[in-house]
């Protein structure tokens, strides 16, 4: 099935194609970036295995111009990475599985790291190089990383009921999606990307690490179906439902 990138009402041309982190404070962030022709892509700390949906996105819509990793300040998912690094203990405590816990931290055996502000920019140039290694072939758009320094921006005050939302990559502003499926903004994590297979890394991390037991899924014509987060369920204990 071919990649549909939402278009917004005046059906404007997708030119830049942004992979974030899932982080909610990001939600209002992003959406001021939005000028309707940016499509999005979100995992845990602007997650490397976001990479199958970007490659499949970049060969079907040659039009992209700018392709951008956005990392940002007080990453959770950093953190979690700072933290299992130096305290094994604390990985073994946290309880994600040996092959998603490889996928995430095992890139960085090699790395010293400071602190989470250092693993997260580490994490964004990282990508940035795979990305441009992978997509010169058949992709003319530009790749280059950009830092939120959340500090530096208005963010709502965090109420503390987090929720963990997949969708599709997309145009779409989450002020109008999250909104219109009566869940609130503030406080829902996004994940976006082209199969629920890319996202696991990103969902066990949210409700390994971030505690996250409630998610929901875009459903109908571009989401994802019934069948599919039956296993999500299964495999993680979460709460798991289609959002229409
Ligand atoms: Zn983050």
């Amino acid at each position: 099935m071919s990649v549909a990138l939402m278009r917004d009402t005046e059906n404007r041309e997708v030119s830049t194609l942004a992979i974030a982190c899932m982080d909610w404070r990001l939600n209002g962030v992003m959406d001021k970036r939005n000028d309707g022709a940016t499509a999005f892509l979100r995992g845990a700390g602007s997650s490397q295995d976001l990479l199958g949906s970007l490659k499949k996105i970049t060969r079907e819509h040659p039009e992209l111009k700018h392709i951008e990793v956005i990392t940002h300040s007080d990453c959770g998912a950093a953190g979690v990475i700072y933290k299992a690094k130096y305290d094994y203990e604390n990985y073994a405590a946290i309880g994600m599985s040996q092959s998603v816990w490889r996928r995430i931290v095992d890139k960085f055996d090699e790395k010293k790291f400071k602190d989470k502000e250092e693993v997260a920019l580490e994490n964004g140039t990282a990508l940035e190089k795979r990305i441009v290694h992978n997509v010169w072939r058949w992709s003319d758009a530009d790749v280059a990383m950009k830092h939120v320094d959340l500090s530096r921006v208005e963010v709502p005050q965090d109420g503390g009921k987090h929720t963990l939302v997949l969708m599709k990559p997309s145009t779409q502003k989450y002020s109008e999606t999250i909104e219109a499926w009566g869940l609130e903004e503030t406080g829902a994590y996004v994940v976006q990307a082209e199969s629920l297979l890319d996202m696991l890394p990103d969902i066990e991390l949210a409700s390994r690490a971030l505690h996250i037991d409630k998610v929901f899924a875009e459903a109908g014509h571009n989401g994802f179906r019934q069948k599919e987060l039956a296993s999500i369920r299964r495999r993680l204990g979460v709460s798991a439902t289609c959002l229409v």
